[in-house]
């Protein structure tokens, strides 16, 4: 551990991360950042202009012949650094993240704290560990070397809900295979994304390897355009992420897009109730409903479906609301007044299209301060709802009646998403083969929870290739075959 373990981290941060070193924006302007349990100013962070983008750009592509032509075993060994300083800086990132959008600290510590020095390490043990060129003997009796090659400069946009570890699924391949990267984080989150910065010069990072420059929409969007940029990766709105692949398609520029989702828990005729519902905060409330990948769609069998109803209407209205630096919460705000308003809204769409409001349905009683919503529960809404196609992000859950096994792969393929979903069963098979049924990315049997080995991404409108596992490299490496 170095001296940097749990000193609270700094607030105001006028600087970009450029090159290497702190540089304030051409344009001098800084964002607030507002505490979403307080709503009061948490700090402030640089606000990057198009110019500066262009600096990051060209600090990334002057570092990356040499970051790309270091050994593996010093690459990896600058890895393990880095992955040290970011794991010494754990508990006060999460603090802050948690501060910034309204996550239960319970959670960030982990997502925010732990996992991207994990990611790091990760990258740096795949690289280590031989994932790197061959040769083949050809059909004609000659020989071919396999190279993989870095793909180059990679651009790294990101959302506000798990800022911390959805940066580090990009940053940590994209170093590990030997490209350089500019890092926009949103916004509503930008502080945290410093400690990246922070780490990186601990660790000793060559300059411009990796670059940090926070700004809006239009940063991000002159980010994808830039010539100097090989490649994308992006996690966002599905609208966002349209608007961007459409950009990448003209430029022939690869991308990678981790989108929005709306799953579906299927609980079987079999389920054990009381395990699901020991499981369901995590699973369909995770991080206050702001998470991708939430299954937000209760699916119920018809022959226990009041059972079903009762006991999810009475674990969400039994979750602790409350400040998400407390350990014991389990629903925190959301993210900023907008957000609120916006699953606010949800919540009076869902009234007035006559679903059966169980639980919640607003504003937690006593409540003044900070974004929160309750937990809220609609039973009796048909899968082609409103509810149940769109996705609220946010504390609302839909329960929706099936007769049998076909019906409720039927529903929950239903929809434009494809990102996560769960069966709950007492017969792992019978599990298994709704699993290999359902049209999406990722699927937990009895419980959902993402695995840093395994492959994690979307189908359908949720997005286009993969992060995490080995595969997460792919995207970061292009082949080239050398015909000797
Ligand atoms: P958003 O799309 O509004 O913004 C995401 C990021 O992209 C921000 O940094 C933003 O400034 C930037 N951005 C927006 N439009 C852009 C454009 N045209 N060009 C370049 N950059 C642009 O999303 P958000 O509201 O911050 O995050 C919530 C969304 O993210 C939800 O839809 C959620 O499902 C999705 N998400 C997906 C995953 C996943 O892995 N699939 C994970 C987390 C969040």
């Amino acid at each position: 551990m170095s001296s940097a373990d749990s000193a609270p981290l700094a607030l105001d941060r006028p600087d970009l991360f450029i090159d290497g070193h702190w540089r304030a924006p051409r344009g001098g302007a800084q964002t607030d950042v507002v505490e979403a349990a307080t709503e009061q100013v948490l700090g402030a962070a640089a606000d990057a202009t198009a110019a500066d983008v262009d600096d990051a750009v060209g600090a990334a592509r002057r570092a990356l012949p040499g970051w790309a032509g270091l050994p593996i075993a010093a690459r990896t060994d600058l890895l393990d650094r880095f992955a040290g300083e970011l794991k010494a800086r754990a508990r006060a990132t999460a603090a802050l993240s948690s501060r910034e959008n309204g996550m239960p600290i319970a959670l960030s510590v982990g997502v925010n704290g732990y996992a991207p020095a994990m990611m790091v390490r990760y990258y740096a043990d795949v690289i280590r560990n031989g994932a790197g060129d061959d040769v083949r003997a050809s059909a004609l009796g000659t020989r071919t070397v396999v190279r993989h090659e870095p793909v180059g400069v990679v651009a790294a946009i990101t959302p506000w809900n798990y800022p911390q570890s959805l940066a580090a699924m990009k940053i940590a391949p994209a170093l590990a295979a030997g490209c350089t990267v500019v890092l926009k984080p949103s916004p509503e989150t930008a502080l945290d994304a410093y400690v990246f910065a922070d780490a990186a010069l601990a660790a000793g990072l060559p300059a411009g390897v990796l670059n940090i420059v926070p700004g809006g929409r239009e940063t991000g969007a002159h980010l994808v355009e830039h010539p100097g940029v090989d490649k994308v990766a992006f996690t966002g709105s599905t609208p966002a992420g349209r608007a961007i692949g459409e950009v990448c398609g003209r430029l022939l520029r690869p991308v990678t897009l981790e989108l929005g989702g709306k799953s579906a828990s299927v609980i079987l005729d079999d389920a054990d109730l009381d395990h699901v519902t020991a499981r369901l905060a995590d699973v369909s409330l995770v991080n206050n409903g702001q998470t991708c990948h939430a299954c937000t769609r209760i699916l119920a069998p018809r022959s226990r479906y009041d059972e079903v109803v009762d006991a999810v209407t009475e674990t969400v209205a039994a979750l602790r609301i409350g400040d998400p630096l407390d350990q014991a919460t389990q629903i925190g705000p959301l993210v900023t007044r907008a957000q609120q308003r916006r699953v606010l809204d949800y919540i009076d769409i869902g009234v007035a299209a006559g679903h059966r409001l169980t639980t919640g349905g607003g504003v937690p009683d006593g409540v003044d301060t900070g974004w929160y919503v309750a937990p809220t529960v609609f039973a009796d809404v048909d899968n082609a709802a409103r509810l149940a196609q769109e996705e609220i992000f946010g504390p609302v859950l839909t329960i929706t009646p099936y007769t049998d096994d076909a019906e409720a792969v039927a529903i929950a393929n239903d929809s434009p998403y494809g990102l996560g979903g769960s069966v709950w069963t007492a017969d792992e098979e019978r599990g298994v083969a709704i699993a290999d049924a359902i049209e999406s990315g990722t699927v937990g049997v009895n419980h959902y929870a993402l695995d840093l080995g395994a492959p994690f991404g979307g189908v359908k409108a949720s997005g286009l290739g993969r992060e995490l596992g080995p595969e997460g490299l792919v995207p970061y490496r292009r082949t080239k075959s050398i015909y000797l």
